[in-house]
């Protein structure tokens, strides 16, 4: 070690002091504005440092938050990039505020959440193929009709299996690089096609009505084909009961926006703030049998973000649901 090394009077002791703790640490100014805000406060909750400077304290919170961050001592919840939950633990002491996660806490319950869902959403597809295939391997002779209709539904199965692992697979990459590899402008009535043919659902139950034009969007098509179909699958199976699936979009020299609204069973307001969460399910009496990972719309909005757009989701219980998407033009 080089014991002839002085510090440097210039450099400053907080800045010095952040850049070296794996704590997130930032200082706060006027109307709760961030001043200065150390690399490990951008990990944790994701941001680029330079982008949280002047942003408001507040303007990082979570829906779910009770805490507050400028007291002595608190449990806050701050929202990652993607929307979702951070719960840290704060300390404030002056303009600065020190936090870390509650990091073993987070991966205890995203491993409890995984295992849920994986037991869930991968063994029930499994046992229906597999009680199918058994079926028609001890009935050779089983009347043709009913073989197709068996084979039909161990291939419904399937295909419900392969888009629980593709979005199992997707969840782990939802960064920028990896939601927006290459950029096309691809007509919304298109991206609407493309999504339908991977969701099978009786169009007499459920008529898709697509009042989209030439609208267009530009960005990744095999994501925006995410987004369609996850939209499009969520309207058809919260619906239960049937009913029309209408497509809107309008473009104009800013936005392309598109609607994609349901008259199913609705979401009621106390799950709303929440169903963009990461294995968020809102339970639903009137669907209770409907299934799911809580993953579709976690994707939908990671996309959205990457693509530089938003989605907000307006419902009312019993009266349906519409999403709205809004991407910038480019
Ligand atoms: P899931 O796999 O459970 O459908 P999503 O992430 O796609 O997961 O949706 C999260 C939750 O939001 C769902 O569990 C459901 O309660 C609610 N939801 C999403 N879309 C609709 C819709 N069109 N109508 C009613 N509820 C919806």
């Amino acid at each position: 070690m080089d014991s002839s090394r002085t510090i440097s009077a210039d450099v400053d002791p907080f800045e010095a002091l952040a850049g070296v703790v794996s704590e997130g640490v930032v200082r706060i100014g006027a109307q709760r504005r961030l001043l200065s805000c150390n690399d490990a406060a951008a990990r944790i909750l994701g941001y680029d440092a330079a982008r949280m400077i002047g942003v408001t304290i507040d303007d990082l919170l979570h829906e779910s938050n009770t805490g507050d961050p400028l007291a002595e001592a608190s449990t806050v919840t701050f929202r990652d990039t993607l929307g979702s939950a951070i719960p840290v633990q704060t300390r404030c002491r002056g303009d600065i505020v020190a936090f870390s996660p509650q990091r073993v806490d987070q991966i205890e319950q995203l491993k409890n959440e995984l295992v849920s869902t994986v037991s869930h959403e991968l063994k029930t597809p499994l046992a229906a193929i597999k009680a199918y295939t058994a079926t028609l391997r001890e009935h050779p002779d089983i009347y043709v009709s009913h073989r197709e209709e068996f084979l039909a539904v161990v291939e419904e199965q399937a295909d419900r299996l392969s888009r629980v692992v593709d979005d199992m697979l997707l969840i782990t990459r939802v960064d920028t690089d990896h939601l927006l590899r290459r950029r096309m402008v691809v007509r919304v009535m298109q991206l609407v096609d493309q999504a339908l043919l991977s969701i099978s659902y009786n169009p007499a139950l459920h008529p898709i009505v697509c009042l989209t034009g030439d609208a267009a969007i530009s960005g990744d098509p095999d994501r925006l084909r995410d987004v369609f179909r996850n939209l499009l699958e969520n309207a058809i199976k919260y619906s239960p009961g049937g009913g029309r699936i209408v497509v809107r979009a309008e473009q104009d020299e800013k936005y392309t926006t598109v609607e994609v609204e349901d008259s199913g069973v609705g979401i009621a307001p106390e799950h709303l703030p929440y169903i963009f969460d990461r294995f968020y399910r809102a339970e639903s009496s009137a669907a209770p049998e409907v299934t799911g990972s809580g993953l579709g719309l976690y994707i939908v909005s990671a996309v959205m973000r990457a693509h530089g757009g938003t989605i907000e989701a307006r419902s009312r219980p019993g009266a349906g649901s519409t999403f709205i998407l809004r991407f910038p033009q480019r």
